[in-house]
């Protein structure tokens, strides 16, 4: 039986982030990914038990995410399994792209994913390589390809540093409505330690919006409740652009998220220093009215709202705990 579990705030659990692995096979800038035993990932069966509980707590809908997930074992059987048992009504992934081949494109769409997320920070390599990603940009490109060729739906995250790939926001949205795909434009995040954020790196989403406006007129569409995205049309027909304004416009309003990390360390804040250890009431011994008892609990004592807090102290944010690495709580 599924109950609609609303937060301390009135806020419901709408999205499962699971991550797969904390490891990538890139090193963005903003991002720093880590090392991870492979014997503290949780098994096929906790990962299924905890998409089944939270379905059961009202939420619709799973995002599997990392570090990079498709370094992952299991991405596929697992999609399969929450697809045939209908736990949620999406499933989705965020991916950067570089193992997304033909084949595998295809048994993940075979599989039942409903959608793909790629992440690709500039529109030429060179730009691509200043952010961290390597000699990407080409297999970035050709995983795009692939996605649409399956028919998987694709969107574009980027993730924009004032003084890193700013100027790549007018190409990457040419590029992007050149290939059919929805760009969302991320502003930088103060997430984690190790990548040395600082305001001042931050482009915002409404500056990002005015240099495409400059040569492409857009027209707001707004933001959906539980959405991060505000999106816009452009008004010439070439699709939309979104924007994720966490620093400026921050959504903790509406926040319906819940992140268990590759190794079953549950968050309610993607700011959290401190997460809730699910691996005990995951154990397959355990019934799952345990986990649904620890799960229930935490969100209901849910009362993060920490960019709103932020945004109101912008001048002088108060010290916080260490916060967990981007990587590690998968995005
Ligand atoms: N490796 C996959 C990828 O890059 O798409 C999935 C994991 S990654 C942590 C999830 C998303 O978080 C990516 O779109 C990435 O660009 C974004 N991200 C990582 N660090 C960020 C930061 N400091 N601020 C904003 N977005 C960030
Ligand atoms: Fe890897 Fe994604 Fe982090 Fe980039 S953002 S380092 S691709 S996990």
């Amino acid at each position: 039986m599924t109950t609609r579990t609303l937060d301390h705030l009135g806020r419901p659990l709408g999205v499962l982030r699971l991550s797969l692995t904390a490891r990538c096979n890139l090193a963005c800038r903003y991002c720093r990914p880590e090392n991870q035993d492979p014997r503290t990932l949780l098994t096929h069966q906790q990962r299924l038990k905890l998409v089944g509980v939270a379905a059961q707590l009202g939420c619709r809908r799973l995002r599997l995410t990392g570090g990079e997930p498709l370094l992952a074992p299991g991405l596929v059987p697992l999609i399969q399994a929450v697809k045939a048992l209908d736990l949620v009504e999406d499933v989705a992934l965020t991916s950067n792209g570089v193992l997304l081949d033909r084949p595998l494109a295809r048994r993940l769409k075979e599989a039942g994913l409903d959608r793909v997320t790629i992440s690709l920070d500039g529109a030429d390599p060179q730009a691509v390589l200043r952010m961290g990603g390597g000699h990407s940009f080409t297999q970035v490109l050709a995983a795009i390809g692939h996605a649409q060729a399956v028919g998987l739906p694709v969107k574009i995250n980027m993730v924009v540093m004032a003084h890193g790939n700013g100027d790549q926001v007018v190409p990457m949205a040419r590029l992007c409505r050149k290939l059919g795909v929805e760009l969302r434009l991320i502003e930088y995040m103060d997430v984690g330690n190790r990548n040395g954020w600082r305001p001042q790196q931050v482009l915002t989403a409404a500056a990002m919006t005015a240099r495409i406006a400059r040569r492409w007129s857009l027209q707001p569409v707004g933001r959906r409740p539980g959405s991060t995205a505000r999106r816009w049309r452009y008004l010439d027909g070439g699709g939309f652009v979104s924007t994720i304004a966490s620093i400026s416009e921050p959504f903790c309003g509406d926040c319906n998220r819940l992140r268990v990390t590759a190794d079953g360390m549950a968050y309610t804040c993607l700011f959290a220093s401190q997460g809730k250890d699910l691996k005990p009431a995951l154990d397959p011994r355990q019934p799952d009215a345990v986990l649904m008892q620890q799960l229930g609990s935490l969100w209901r004592q849910r009362q993060d709202r920490y960019s709103e807090e932020r945004a109101s102290q912008q001048v002088n944010p108060a010290p916080r705990p260490r916060p967990v690495e981007m990587a590690y709580i998968g995005g």
